[in-house]
Order: C-alpha cells, then structure tokens, then sequence
C-alpha cells in the first residue's frame, strides 16, 4: 500500500480538529516526499542531525516537530529548523532552547513532556517536579518559547487498560498545568500507532503517528 493510501487511512479516522503529525525518523526524504505530495505538511523526527538534513532538501513549508530528546549541545540544530519542540523535559533543556531561539531570531512552539509511564521509559518531567518549577513562572523569561501544551508516551503494553490510565494522567496533567499560561496553552500531544484512537478518545489534540503510515522502521538501515 503506498504512503499516500494509508495517509488517507489515518486521516479519515481522525476527528476533525486532531493534528496528525507523521512521524518519518528513520525514513528517506523520498519518502517523506511522498507523503508532503499528498498533502501532509507536519512531520516528526526525533534527532537534531537528522531534522536538520531533511529541512535543508524538503520544502519549506513544512512544519517540523522535534519529538526526541534534546541533548542541550544540540539545541542550535533544533532551534534553527523545528517549528515546535514536543519534547521539553527539564529547565535546562527550556533554557538552552530559549538561548539558541533568540540567537536565530525564532520562536518556537514547545510542549512540557510529562512522564507517566511505568519505569521503564524514563524519559518527561515528573509532574510534581514540573509544577514547581512552572510555579516559578520561568517561561516570563524565555520570551522565544510559547508553551503550547502537554507532550507524553503511554506504556509500551497491550494492556490497554494501562495505557487509557496512562492517557487519563496526561489529560489531567494539562488541566493542572494550563492555569498557569495564556489562552496559547491548547496542545495535548499523544497517542502513537498502536493506540491514537485510543489517545483520541481520551482527548489528544495532537497524535504522533510513524509506522502506519510510513511502514516499519529499518534501524540498521539509517545508519545506526
Ligand atoms: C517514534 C515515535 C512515535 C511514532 O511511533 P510509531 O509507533 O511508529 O507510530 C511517536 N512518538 C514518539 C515520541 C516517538 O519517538
């Protein structure tokens, strides 16, 4: 089935309103040409080197989210070529990212990655950690990030009933923190291929989907 066909799957079964990313790490810029010909123009990947060779040869127009962790020696590649960092997982992460965003005159949209899953996947903030530091109010200083919301990765499980509790605390997480910034704050990113409907129903605005749409990935092919 080509990308253009199972593109048009994805979409269909989303509700009007969900922003579907289209996760191509790993994937050749052919075929993220592929699917940018038939019409997708935000697109995921998750390391700087990577985002940045496919933003110099593809057009412009797209719309590139950084859905990895940013080792901060590498928030200048990220700052110059992702319109929006999903994965902000410590202050100084946001730090180095407001550094390099004013040094190139950008403003990037970021999401506050928050950690639910079991302890396995260590990657997000713990929540109670995030609110103390958003009680600081530290965004009032980095005028180049606009925080637009709540990133996060369910449990890598069958076991739905883990993941739906999963997606219910990112959920509440971004009640709990959307007092604290302006009207801006409306993202609420998960959802991956095995669970967006999932993810959808439990009110992800945004779903983060690769390998439905782009086929399995090759992790020796791509060179690592
Ligand atoms: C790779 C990745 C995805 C997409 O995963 P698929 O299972 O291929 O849909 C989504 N979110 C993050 C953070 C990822 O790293």
């Amino acid at each position: 089935m080509s990308i253009a066909y199972r593109l048009s799957e994805v979409r269909r079964s989303l509700p009007e309103g969900v922003t579907l990313v289209a996760v191509s790490k790993t994937h050749p810029a052919e075929r993220i040409r592929e699917a940018y010909d038939a019409g997708q123009r935000v697109f995921g990947e998750n390391r700087p080197q990577e985002l940045r060779a496919k933003a110099e040869c593809l057009p412009a127009d797209i719309e590139w989210h950084m859905i990895g962790h940013v080792q901060t020696n590498k928030a200048r590649c990220v700052a110059a070529h992702a319109a929006w960092v999903e994965s902000v997982d410590s202050a100084r992460v946001a730090e180095a990212l407001q550094r390099e965003a004013a040094r190139c005159g950008r403003v990037l949209n970021i999401l506050l990655e928050v950690h639910v899953a079991d302890e396995e996947s260590k990657t997000g903030w713990a929540l109670d950690e995030l609110l103390g530091y958003v009680r600081t109010a530290p965004f009032v200083a980095m005028p180049n990030l606009r925080v637009r919301g709540v990133m996060g990765v369910a449990t890598n499980t069958d076991d739905m009933k883990r993941v739906r509790d999963d997606f219910r605390a990112l959920h509440s997480a971004f009640d709990v923190l959307k007092p604290y910034f302006d009207a801006g704050f409306d993202t609420l990113s998960m959802g991956m291929s095995h669970d967006y409907p999932l993810a959808v129903e439990c009110g992800a605005t945004t779903v983060r989907v690769g390998s439905l749409i782009f086929g399995e990935r090759d992790y020796s092919a791509a060179g690592r």
